[in-house]
């Protein structure tokens, strides 16, 4: 008995530690949202399963519309600020089997399960609005357009991830702050 609990007690904090590195190594230290490589992984395992179940599988991805002109004149810790706060608005929407992270500086993307693409795109339109609405402080308004897309019978995460990046720059060229699904 005595040597079960010395046992416990020593695996524990080592444990700990590797939970803690597993966290660290997927997540954006900016947002504390998923980042990069967390999103691969999830878009990864997703698109399998959507393969093997012939779920709806959709991909949204948005970026923040000039954001540059926000760091240029209220500097890059207000621009960070915005980044936390719509990271924040925007993960009161994401259900518990979604993924949502930051795939760029600027850009994030939210994979969403068994969800089929009139689904998303009301979602992504839901964003879009309240992010509008939102009056960021000091700042004030801020947009974001957004490119939809739903899984298809050949797609790859690379093919998947691709229309959802031309539905995106669909957005920005039709004039920013909209929804464009492809
Ligand atoms: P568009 O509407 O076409 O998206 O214009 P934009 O200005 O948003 O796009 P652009 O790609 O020209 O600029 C993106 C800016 O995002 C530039 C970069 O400094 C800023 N950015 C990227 N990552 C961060 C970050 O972590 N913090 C801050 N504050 N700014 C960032
Ligand atoms: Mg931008
Ligand atoms: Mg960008």
């Amino acid at each position: 008995l005595d040597r079960t609990i010395i046992t416990f007690t020593d695996i524990t904090p080592l444990a700990e530690e590797r939970r803690i590195l597993r966290i660290r190594a997927a997540t954006d230290a900016l947002t504390g949202i998923a980042n990069r490589a967390e999103l691969a992984e999830a878009l990864d395992r997703e698109c399998n399963r959507t393969s093997r179940h012939a779920d709806n599988l959709c991909a949204i991805m948005f970026d923040i519309d000039h954001f540059k002109v926000v760091n240029d004149t209220y500097g890059h810790p207000a621009g960070d600020v915005v980044l936390t706060t719509l990271t924040h608005l925007v993960s009161r929407h994401v259900r518990d089997h979604d993924t949502f992270g930051r795939y760029g500086g600027e850009e994030f993307l939210l994979i969403t399960p068994q969800t089929g693409v009139d689904e998303a795109r009301q979602l992504a339109e839901r964003l879009r609005s309240e992010i509008e609405n939102h009056s960021f402080p000091a700042i004030g308004q801020v947009t974001c357009s957004f490119g939809v897309t739903a899984n298809r019978p050949d797609d790859t995460p690379d093919t998947l991830i691709a229309r959802a990046d031309t539905a995106l720059y669909d957005a920005k060229e039709a004039g920013r702050n909209c929804v464009v699904v492809r």
